[in-house]
């Protein structure tokens, strides 16, 4: 084998002379796994740099694997540059930790992404930087809370668990006009890329998390960064490296197998989610509520319809206060298809309960339980089956 002579097993093991084939092209992109990445010569080391993406200098800075996820990502985000981050949360912390300093302020939404408020209460508080909360359907009270001690202000749309829809066009501009310094982050989850393009009503930066539809499995963890602006990509690619976070190879190519079938994905449990929803509008007085961007008459159904057509696959009840939380906690126990658990964007459909007036700070929230449903890919037909012998057990059980 070795031109050089012949060299011990555990030599011959770890030099082997396989080069990948020339000319091999398939479907698929190849897991290429690597910390060390070897160049030619020192001078070809010394002279590599990762921030172009112009060659690979170790894993941690990228690889045909996640290069090629990270140029897929740009395309569906209408992005010029993205990262890859081990979550989506990380990638909100990741944005936090560029743009942020001690003595700056963040704006959060008050129906945020929950772990994004935490975030800010322990670990953005420690490092001496503060947060204010804005209710993201009163733009007055975002225009309320700027000020020039604020460098970041985080967009959501919808908000998370009770889906009310902003006027993002409107938000955007009160945070330009009143605040030019600031950075707009959106964590554009919801939409996958394929709702609609935060970029284009001027933010600066989206995270998602590819946990959700873009992974598919209900099996992974992964967040992206993306960003159009070269400047603001070399200082998120920074702290991004600093911070030394990396993903698997493995992981990157199962989103990578994903990401081909995630508009047929989204379409599908878009197309469930909206029948299931306009069915559960029947159930009052159980139900008395259905929050779905898309149904008329859910908060900021005009604000969706003004900048898109497409909706994520979640809906959210929100049950007649007068049921006790035990009565909606056994009907979610006594679904059969519907499983309980976090997360959404999988083949499975879920159910979890909240009480959305403890997750608000700035008051509002639904009376009562609500219970936030996930549209996994089963038969629609299945689906309301189950929730309404669920329901029909609920009344009987009073
Ligand atoms: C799930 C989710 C996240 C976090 O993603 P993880 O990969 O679970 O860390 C962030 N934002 C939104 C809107 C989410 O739904």
């Amino acid at each position: 084998m070795s031109q050089r002579g012949k060299k011990a097993t555990s030599t011959e093991l770890i030099h082997h002379p396989y080069q990948p084939p020339a000319g091999f092209e398939s479907p698929v992109v190849g897991v290429h796994k690597a910390s060390t990445v070897f160049f030619p010569n020192v001078a070809a080391l010394r002279s590599h740099h990762w921030l172009n993406k112009s060659g690979y200098t170790y894993g941690l800075h990228g690889t045909p694997t996640t290069f090629t996820l990270e140029a897929r990502l740009a395309t569906l985000e209408g992005a010029k540059h993205v990262m890859l981050a081990p979550s989506g949360l990380s990638a909100l912390g990741v944005v936090n930790m560029t743009v942020l300093r001690s003595g700056d302020t963040v704006l959060l939404p008050d129906n945020v992404y929950n772990p994004s408020k935490e975030l800010a209460r322990h670990e953005l508080a420690g490092w001496g930087i503060a947060h204010r909360l804005y209710d993201a359907m009163k733009p007055e009270t975002l225009r309320a809370a700027l000020g020039p001690d604020v460098k970041l202000v985080w967009l959501e749309a919808p908000g998370s668990v009770t889906l009310e829809f902003p006027d993002l066009p409107a938000l955007v501009r009160t945070v330009r006009e009143a605040a030019p310094q600031a950075t707009i982050a959106f964590d554009s989850t919801w939409s996958a890329g394929l709702a609609f393009c935060a970029f284009d009503f001027g933010v600066d930066v989206t995270i998602h998390a590819l946990t959700k539809y873009p992974s598919g499995g209900g099996d992974m963890l992964m967040g992206s960064i993306a960003c159009r602006d070269d400047a603001l990509y070399e200082r998120l690619a920074m702290t991004h490296s600093r911070l030394g976070l990396g993903v698997g190879a493995n992981d990157a190519e199962a989103v990578l197998r994903a990401l081909p079938t995630l508009a047929l994905r989204y379409a599908a449990q878009d197309a469930s989610a909206r029948r299931i929803a306009e069915w559960a509008t029947t159930q009052a007085p159980t139900v008395r509520q259905v929050l779905h961007p898309a149904l008329p008459g859910s908060p900021g159904h005009a604000h969706w319809a003004a900048i898109s057509r497409a909706a994520a696959g979640l809906l959210t009840l929100v049950f007649d206060p007068a049921i006790a939380p035990e009565r909606v906690d056994a009907f979610i126990d006594g679904l059969e298809l519907f499983r309980i658990g976090w997360s959404w964007g999988g083949p499975v459909s879920l159910a979890v309960p909240y009480q959305s007036q403890r997750l608000r700070q700035l008051g509002g929230g639904y009376e009562g339980v609500i219970v936030r449903l996930c549209i996994g890919l089963e038969s629609t037909d299945d689906l309301i089956a189950d929730l309404q012998s669920g329901l029909e057990r609920l009344r009987r059980e009073v």
